[in-house]
């Protein structure tokens, strides 16, 4: 059901396939490089070419990678010209950065999530005071220095920023003959899965197979709540590890519904030379059963005395993970379990920065009773 239409590395860059379904209906896969590397490899992404009847692709790399996407296109016989829309699985740069020099090489409408649509926009009036105004509201907790950012991310801004966008909504919304979108806010609160008739599910960054996507935070939610449209007030529905773990179940019943769904993720489709298939039920069981262990390592850590997140991560995670930016990315991947580790009670912020934990241990069964909204 694979076939590799030109051999790539052997981590998948630059590797177009085409995956033909049981119905005849054709995707290809056109994996673009990713510089993050080091220890948070993420692998290349992952974008999908739909041959529907008005074909339409799914992300578009990083920045500056169109020339590479329309290259790999034509080598499995497609041209920009027939691509009609673009649909953007959720607002990270390592699937949106292409998206605005696809638009101008293709001529296709862009088809995003309506948050995507706000968190994309300067508000140099309305930012909350202690963030970038000059980034837009997208990046607002951003934590890599200004040296990287205006060197990496100030064009990709500025011309993302100007996109027209068709918004789609929460609720499942038709992108052509049985092809629906379903809204999996938690790994990004403008995040999208694709369900394609009843055989493919594609699921961006929310279900990776060997890493575990990182969740956001409830703590962004407060400094973005002005510009989001008044109907998200809640935090937990949109941010965080408990809207995270929603969506999985709500992946999970779309997985109990189509029992074959062949599900095509953001990374590691194909990594180090092997393919990744992914049984959807048990991948996300393993996601759900990580983060549990995850909070009861960090309560435990608690038990012992009141810490910092960094603190924390300093104390859980493995030294080579913590070099260079790794820091604080472990350091926002254990504020995220500290914020539900609070909503179960089982932790509180002391003064500033510091978590204490309660004494209970509510976590496990809060996450266990989590359903799909
Ligand atoms: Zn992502
Ligand atoms: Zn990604």
């Amino acid at each position: 059901m694979v076939e590799v239409i030109r051999k790539g590395e052997e981590n998948g860059n630059n590797m177009p396939i085409r995956l033909t379904l049981p119905s005849g209906v054709e995707i290809i896969g056109l994996p673009t490089e990713n510089f993050y590397g080091g220890e948070w490899d993420l692998g290349p992404t992952w974008n999908y070419l739909l041959l529907t009847d008005r074909p339409f692709l799914v992300d578009t790399g990083k920045f500056g990678m169109g020339p590479k996407l329309l290259e790999m296109m034509e080598s499995a016989g497609v041209s920009g010209g027939d691509v009609d829309a673009i649909v953007v699985s959720h607002g990270h740069e390592d699937h949106d950065g292409g998206l605005f020099g696809m638009v101008e090489s293709t001529g296709a409408k862009v088809k995003a999530h309506r948050i995507y649509d706000r968190l994309i926009r300067f508000y140099p009036t309305k930012a909350p005071a202690g963030v970038n105004k000059n980034f837009p509201a997208s990046c607002w907790h951003c934590f890599m220095p200004e040296s990287f950012s205006s060197q990496h991310c100030l064009g990709y801004h500025q011309e993302r920023g100007r996109l027209k966008i068709e918004q789609i909504g929460d609720d499942l919304c038709t992108l052509g003959e049985a092809i629906h979108t379903y809204y999996v806010p938690g790994h990004s609160p403008d995040a999208l899965a694709i369900l394609v008739g009843d055989e493919a599910l594609i699921v961006g960054d929310t279900v990776l197979p060997e890493i575990t996507p990182f969740p956001s935070r409830e703590a962004f939610f407060e400094q973005v709540r002005e510009i989001l449209a008044p109907e998200y007030t809640r935090a937990q529905s949109i941010y965080g590890l408990l809207a995270y773990i929603r969506s999985l179940r709500k992946l999970e019943q779309i997985g109990r519904t189509f029992t074959d769904l062949l599900v095509l993720p953001g990374h590691r489709l194909f990594y180090n030379n092997h393919w990744n298939e992914i049984d959807l039920q048990l991948r996300i069981n393993e996601l759900i059963e990580h983060h549990i262990d995850r909070c009861a390592d960090i309560l435990k850590i608690l038990k012992k005395g009141q810490r910092t997140a960094r603190e924390i991560a300093a104390a859980h995670f493995e030294e080579h993970l913590l070099k260079g930016v790794g820091i604080m990315m472990a350091e926002n991947e254990v504020l995220s379990h500290c914020e539900l580790l609070c909503a179960s009670n089982d932790a509180v912020l002391t003064g500033d920065r510091e978590f204490a934990a309660t004494g209970s241990s509510n976590f496990e069964s809060l996450i266990r009773s989590l359903e799909a909204e």
